[in-house]
């Protein structure tokens, strides 16, 4: 579903992603692991076109994005393309970003009506459904800021998923959680992964990465210094790097 190809990203004369190849199939689970600062929502914003990059492809269901322009102009070529990627690659982010004048259903719906043009009703019935499906069912008519964070979050997985997309990019979906909340919403995540949810998760959560992952990422300052099945990476890490920023973050 999801290929990137020697990715480079930088931000002025700040190289952040110095030619970053990264796979997703169709289910697979992909964790990105990496310290502070090392890249890792940088090529979340380059997928889903919220960042333009330098160089490098992305390739989406086996599409290359067109660019226009070179280096530090290099943008989507075209409108179309971004609305198709970003309608098919759903992203949740660490501070769950629900519209707090909008009620908990409203947000849900929001984005397959007003940007995909469907049917209200269907969109509804769908969106219900979700929030049954993540546990807060009861909230429809809440509005953002009467839930707790996971409540909150847990509504942005459902707006998510309400677009119906390929895919889902989760950008530290846990770590504004406190710790009873974080595993209501890692539930979630998990129920995904086992339904066959083709995702990529930038996670601090090693345990959850080991647990979900198919695949994953270790990122250090804009490369990609290890990748491989959850066992290998986090049992038998061959690189120093990953070895020494494992035994930091357990
Ligand atoms: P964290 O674990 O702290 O979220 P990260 O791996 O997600 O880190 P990024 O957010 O991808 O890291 O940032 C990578 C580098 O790019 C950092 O040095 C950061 O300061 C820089 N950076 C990020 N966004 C911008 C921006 N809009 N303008 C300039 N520099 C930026
Ligand atoms: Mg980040």
């Amino acid at each position: 579903v999801i290929e990137i190809r020697e990715l480079h990203k930088a931000y002025g004369q700040l190289e952040v992603l110095k030619g970053v190849s990264i796979n997703a199939h169709k289910g697979d689970v992909v964790s990105l692991i990496g310290s502070s600062g090392s890249g890792k929502s940088t090529i979340l914003r380059c997928l889903n076109l919220l960042e333009d990059s330098q160089s490098g492809e992305i390739l989406f269901d086996g599409e290359p994005i067109a660019w226009k322009g070179e280096g530090h102009n290099r943008r989507p070529a075209d409108g179309k393309q971004v609305l198709r990627v970003r309608t098919n690659l759903s992203m949740v982010f660490q501070q769950f970003n629900l519209w707090a004048h909008l009620t908990v259903l409203e947000n849900v719906m929001e984005a397959p009506v007003t940007v995909l043009r469907q049917d209200k009703a269907e969109v509804e019935a769908r969106a219900r459904g979700l929030l049954d499906k993540v546990g807060i069912g009861d909230k429809c008519d809440v509005y953002p800021a009467q839930m707790s964070g996971g409540q909150q979050q847990r509504a942005a997985i459902a707006r998510a998923l309400c677009m119906e997309p390929q895919a889902l990019l989760f950008d530290e979906p846990t770590s504004a959680l406190d710790p009873e909340l974080e595993q209501e919403v890692i539930k979630v995540i998990k129920d995904l992964a086992a339904e066959g949810r083709t995702m990529l998760i930038v996670t601090h959560d090693m345990r959850m990465a080991r647990d979900i992952s198919s695949h994953v990422v270790f990122l250090h300052q804009g490369l990609i210094e290890e990748q491989g099945p959850p066992e290998t990476l986090f049992d038998a890490p061959r690189s120093d790097r990953l070895r020494q920023f494992l035994s930091h973050s357990q």
